[in-house]
């Protein structure tokens, strides 16, 4: 967790002022007003990953493209508990929260949902906001209550509130429907319940990954170009209308063409994907900066391209997806989550970069985070499809033999 200055740092429930340059809020014109708690370690690094003479990369990375990748390492903003892209966005929803007087927080996701984890330790990091999970399972209470795997694990440790539900019941009612019933549940208890959308992709939290966008301008330096395509993955859409309307932004007001910007979608479809970044966009008050006419769809659709990369589903890997994230972690020591980065990465190079017929090109990966997810896949990943223990044998030492 990182605070600027010299000397100890503040509480993290303390939030600090923010404000954004009048180059974003004459376009996004509806700001947070609640300032931003410092929960994340930022800004993440940026790495270059070896391609050059590496057999043991994948095909897709070896052939002769010559396409440069670098990784923006968002899986680094926190430890287990607080790593990954939410913790970006509830820097800004749990100032928000605070300022409010809530004392308890309710969100929802999925059995693995990285956001409900990330929520839940944040809750307790800054201390004052108790956790409330509304998870989506197959499973029984009792048979969720006694896994132990990823991001459950952490859910448990930190002493979050679950309540289960079922796919049916989360497609019939819809997340926004069933976070506010159980606020309701809560305000009867007498709570202050705090309502956090799915993957905290609102107008507030996504403000997150607009500074994100400005975290990496400044990083690359204020000259240099930035890569010609950025690349990331798509779950409840925050994160790519955060980067779009960062990168776009700062690129209209240089005027210079802002990069390719591809989200891979990892559940719904691309229209899903446009809709809701447009109306993330309209919940901050966009304005398009290239004339009043032109909507924020029109503007979002002009500088990202969804594409679709869910494979069988959301959070099913078939075997090819595991292989490759096992190729990839050899030959580079990256480790992608199976459920986002993964699907991510795998669907812009075997698919996106021959379709588009890309070369000679720099190539920004943003690593969402998303590690903990891979323990729920770990028997697929090691003997399955992924065959990862293949190349790891495990044998004895025998330091009696050595001696003799
Ligand atoms: C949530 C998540 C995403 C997607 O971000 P959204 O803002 O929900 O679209 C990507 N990667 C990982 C690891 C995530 O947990």
């Amino acid at each position: 967790m990182s605070s600027g200055g010299v000397g100890p740092p503040p509480p993290l429930h303390v939030a600090e002022p923010y404000e954004p340059p009048s180059w974003i809020t004459d376009f996004l014109t509806r700001p947070p007003r609640h300032g931003r708690l410092r929960l994340a370690n930022l800004p993440t690094p940026i790495h270059r990953v070896a391609i050059a003479n590496n057999d043991a990369l994948p095909r897709c990375l070896r052939d002769d493209r010559n396409l440069t990748l670098f990784v923006k390492r968002d899986d680094a903003t926190g430890g287990a508990e607080l790593g990954g892209n939410k913790i970006r966005k509830l820097e800004f929803l749990l100032a928000d929260a605070l300022a409010s007087g809530a004392d308890t927080v309710v969100t929802i996701g999925g059995e693995q949902s990285n956001h409900c984890r990330a929520t839940a330790a944040a809750c307790r990091a800054v201390g004052r906001l108790a956790p409330r999970l509304l998870l989506r399972t197959r499973r029984r209470p009792a048979e969720l209550a006694a896994a132990t795997t990823g991001n459950l694990l952490i859910d448990r440790a930190v002493g979050a509130t679950v309540r289960t539900l079922t796919p049916g019941e989360y497609g019939r009612f819809g997340s926004d429907a069933l976070v506010e019933m159980a606020c309701d549940e809560l305000r009867r208890a007498g709570e202050r319940p705090y309502a956090i959308p799915v993957g905290g992709s609102n107008g507030l939290g996504t403000w997150g990954y607009v500074e994100a966008a400005r975290e990496l301008r400044g990083r690359w330096g204020d000259d240099a170009p930035l890569p010609d395509h950025v690349v990331f993955a798509a779950g409840s859409g925050g994160t790519a209308a955060g980067i779009a309307l960062g990168l776009a932004l700062d690129a209209a007001r240089r005027g210079v063409p802002a990069p390719r910007l591809h989200a891979v979608a990892v559940c719904d479809d691309e229209e899903y994907f446009y809709q809701k970044m447009a109306e993330i966009a309209d919940e901050m008050g966009f304005r398009s900066p290239d004339g009043d006419e032109e909507t924020a769809d029109a503007f979002l659709r002009r500088h990202v391209t969804v594409h679709q990369g869910k494979g069988s589903g959301y959070a099913i890997s078939e075997p090819e997806e595991l292989a490759f994230l096992a190729e990839l972690a050899r030959a580079t020591g990256l480790v992608l989550d199976p459920v986002y980065t993964g699907k991510a990465l795998r669907t812009f190079l075997t698919e996106v970069v021959p379709r588009e017929n890309i070369r000679d090109a720099t190539v920004l990966f943003w690593h969402t985070g998303g590690t903990l997810g891979l323990y729920d896949k770990a028997d697929d990943f090691l003997f399955g499809g992924g065959a990862a223990a293949e190349s790891s044998p495990v044998t004895p030492l025998d330091p009696y033999r050595e001696n003799r």
